[in-house]
């Protein structure tokens, strides 16, 4: 049930080893212990050609491998999962994957959408590669895709797979090589190489990896931040973004439906507290998530225009219940007129004509500055990011280059880049990826000897 008008403005006031194995993979030369162990990435690179290890096998690595194994044929792609590809698009969208969104044709309204990155991302990142480019990739490599009213893209067949058997099809079909089940746990360089650390977590197993190239999109996780901490790059604080309210508010909670603002059973949701949540993401994580939530249920009208409306309400149906009879043009359901009636103390069953002057200017303030005690973070899991991670002065929007590390590449949820709901999250990882894929494969093709062009 939709409660409230379609817009809101609301305000948020804060109340306050052991190796058994080592493996050596350089150019010239891989040496193996005991074979049987990591036969996979051993014997599916060319030890002649150079090798990039990509870090993660969510949307950016994958995207971003295919890429580069797209540009540059002859390089050994790697990409080191630690556990099942592609994880989060299954999930994502309930389990229909909001590929990207098709309402930001435009560079500077797409960067608007990013808490995180909305100054930086104004530049060329989303003119190299923005929705238009990534829905014409997935179409051109049969994936269909819907827009829906709100700009959100979807597959038409609502369902992540056909995301997910599109990527590991282009993975198959280019040549870039999975390892799944494995951790990349250190990172270091040593004569222009990342030597590179990877371990699998069910057996006692460490390999140890010398690669040209290294591409960091591990999403938010802790080993990703650390292995770019050891590359000599800072972290911002990782905190939550995209979360719900919880309310210390039973009545409110007993009016559970759905809307741009959903009151649920614990407390409000909706795409404009998410969003609120996103933008006010750090503040939030200050506050330790307590504090009042403002909301104003009708930013069109002013509190004078709305005290007239009251008052003319109320001499037109002064015989009518106040329970059954309100204001159309504030567009409530009788439900939610019903809450705030209690809220100020109001017999529903006194006629407009008892009602005190008093009264209805308190019903107008309510409802233009209506309060609501934050007492936690909710548990809303439809989509959730994290804010924080490699800072963008860090790196180059152009290339995806670290700006610290030469032939180092970061992308995704890695980077402090978070978006709001609506397929923003995955255009960033799309995005980054194609452009770091780029960026090594052009640099790859440049290094290829001869001999291996044919
Ligand atoms: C429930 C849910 C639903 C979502 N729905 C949407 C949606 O519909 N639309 C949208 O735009 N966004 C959505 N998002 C956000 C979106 O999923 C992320 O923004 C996106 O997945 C980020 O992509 P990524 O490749 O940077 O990171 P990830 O997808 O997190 O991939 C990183 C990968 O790296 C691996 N990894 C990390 N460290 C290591 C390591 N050291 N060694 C080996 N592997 C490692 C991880 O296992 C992971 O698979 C959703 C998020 C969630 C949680």
């Amino acid at each position: 049930m939709n409660l409230f008008l379609p817009r809101y403005i609301l305000q948020f006031r804060f109340s306050s080893p052991h190796s058994t194995l080592l493996t050596n993979y350089s150019h010239t030369t891989i040496a193996i212990n005991k074979k049987r162990r990591f036969s996979t990435l051993s014997l599916s690179i060319s030890p002649k050609a150079e090798l990039l290890v990509v870090v993660g096998g969510g949307a950016a690595g994958i995207y971003g491998a295919i890429r580069a194994k797209t540009i540059a044929p002859n390089l050994n792609v790697v990409v080191v999962e630690k556990g099942k590809p592609l994880s989060k698009v299954k999930i994502s969208g309930g389990g229909r994957c909001n590929v990207t969104n098709g309402h930001c044709p435009d560079n500077m309204i797409m960067a608007d959408h990013y808490p995180r990155g909305y100054r930086e991302l104004k530049g060329a990142f989303f003119n190299t590669h923005g929705p238009v480019d990534t829905m014409s990739w997935f179409c051109d490599h049969g994936v269909e895709l819907k827009t829906e009213d709100d700009g959100r893209v979807f597959p038409v067949s609502n369902s992540s797979s056909s995301v997910i058997d599109c990527l590991m099809s282009e993975v198959r079909r280019t040549g870039v090589v999975m390892q799944t089940g494995k951790v990349v746990t250190t990172a270091s360089t040593a004569g222009g190489k990342f030597i590179l650390k990877i371990e699998k977590r069910t057996i006692d197993y460490v390999e140890s990896i010398e690669a040209d190239y290294l591409f960091i999109a591990s999403g938010s996780s802790q080993q990703g931040y650390a292995l770019a901490t050891q590359l000599g790059h800072s972290i911002v604080d990782p905190v939550p973004s995209l979360f719900t309210f919880k309310i210390d508010d039973t009545k409110l909670t007993e009016l559970s439906g759905v809307g741009p603002m959903l009151v649920t059973h614990w407390g409000l949701s909706g795409p404009v507290i998410l969003r609120l949540s996103a933008w006010g993401a750090r503040y939030l994580s200050n506050s330790d998530y307590k504090g009042i939530l403002q909301v104003d249920f009708t930013p069109d009208l002013h509190i004078e225009h709305m005290k007239s409306v009251l008052i003319q309400h109320k001499n037109q149906f002064a015989k009518l219940k106040m329970l059954n009879s309100y204001p159309l043009e504030l567009g409530l359901v009788k439900r939610f007129w019903k809450y705030l009636l209690d809220r100020e103390g109001i017999d529903g069953d006194i006629l407009w004509a008892s009602v005190s002057n008093n009264s209805i200017m308190s019903i107008a303030s309510l409802l233009k500055q209506c309060p609501f005690k934050v007492k936690g973070k909710g548990v809303f899991k439809d989509e959730f990011v994290t804010a924080g991670g490699v800072p963008l002065s860090e790196i180059s929007l152009k290339t995806m280059e670290s700006k610290l590390q030469p032939r180092l590449f970061f992308a995704g949820e890695v980077l402090n880049i978070d978006g709001v709901t609506g397929g923003f999250n995955f255009q960033n990882a799309w995005s980054g990826g194609h452009i770091a894929g780029t960026s090594i494969g052009s640099l790859a093709t440049c290094n290829t000897p001869m001999e291996m062009i044919v």
